[in-house]
């Protein structure tokens, strides 16, 4: 059997990585909010390619429905009364013994989110509504601790890094949530099994390009559409009348 040294072979072999941006990505911690299909996929990756810690919030149980897109769950895991962040943990464990994995069964709220993710380095959106993504925005941009957006809908998806104090935040682009049931959901609209996968390989990307240090200059909101195959990129700058992270915010504390 190979050595452990040889487990992240083909990422340290990628010069954007090397031996010091594995070292760095070992030293790494990352919150996942949200274990549904996005939060499968990242978990899988990032404890794949070594993080040192990964805690993973979700408050639910696995459901048939989830099955078509929820990579990290089963047939099995039906009617266990496990919730999908306990079962992720476990089978996380058996993917790399080597990162602390930490489930906790829990919705993210404004009360919760930021001892949830004081002690980490970056946190991954897996959520499914816009309410939970502008609880992560304010709090990170509190903290000044990168978070990575990822929706998806139907056969489209979007993608966007945020790094506070350098780019801008999720209300420099979309400066307020959609009112309640004003956007369709997963529920009504559907999601195209491979749209999350997709989605969240680029949140992966991005999150481990952040951890090894490699900033990009310019932020770009990415679009994919599945269906058609197409990718959209809009370059989005910080709205110096930002709410959240502008110098409005700064003059006004
Ligand atoms: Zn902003």
């Amino acid at each position: 059997m190979a050595s452990q040294e040889d487990r992240y072979a083909r990422h340290r072999v990628i010069p954007e990585i090397g031996d010091l941006g594995q070292k760095k990505i070992k030293a790494a911690s990352v919150l996942i909010v949200g274990c549904g299909a996005l939060g499968s996929v990242q978990a899988q990756l990032l404890a794949r390619a070594g993080i040192g810690r990964l805690r993973i919030v979700d408050p639910d149980l696995p459901e048939l429905v989830n099955l078509q897109r929820q990579l990290l769950f089963d047939e099995a895991d039906l009617g266990q009364g496990q919730a999908k962040a306990d079962i992720a943990a476990h089978r996380l464990s058996r993917v790399n013994s080597e990162v602390k994995i930490e489930a906790q069964v829990a919705r993210v709220d404004a009360s919760n989110i930021e001892a949830l993710m004081t002690d980490v380095d970056l946190v991954m959106d897996a959520t499914d509504n816009f309410e939970t993504r502008y609880v992560i925005n304010d709090a990170c941009v509190k903290h000044q601790k990168p978070w990575i957006y990822g929706g998806v809908i139907a056969t489209t998806g979007m993608s966007m890094p945020v790094i506070p104090g350098s780019g801008p935040c999720l209300r420099c682009v979309f400066p307020d949530p959609p009112p309640p049931g004003a956007s369709p959901t997963g529920l009504t609209a559907g999601i195209l099994s491979s749209a999350p996968v997709a989605i969240a390989a680029i949140q992966c990307a991005s999150a481990l390009r952040l951890l090894v240090g490699d900033i990009p200059p310019q932020v770009a909101l990415l679009t994919l559409e599945l269906w058609q195959g197409s990718a959209r990129e809009v370059q989005v700058s910080r709205d110096q009348a930002c709410p959240c992270c502008g110098q409005a915010r700064f003059e006004f504390l």
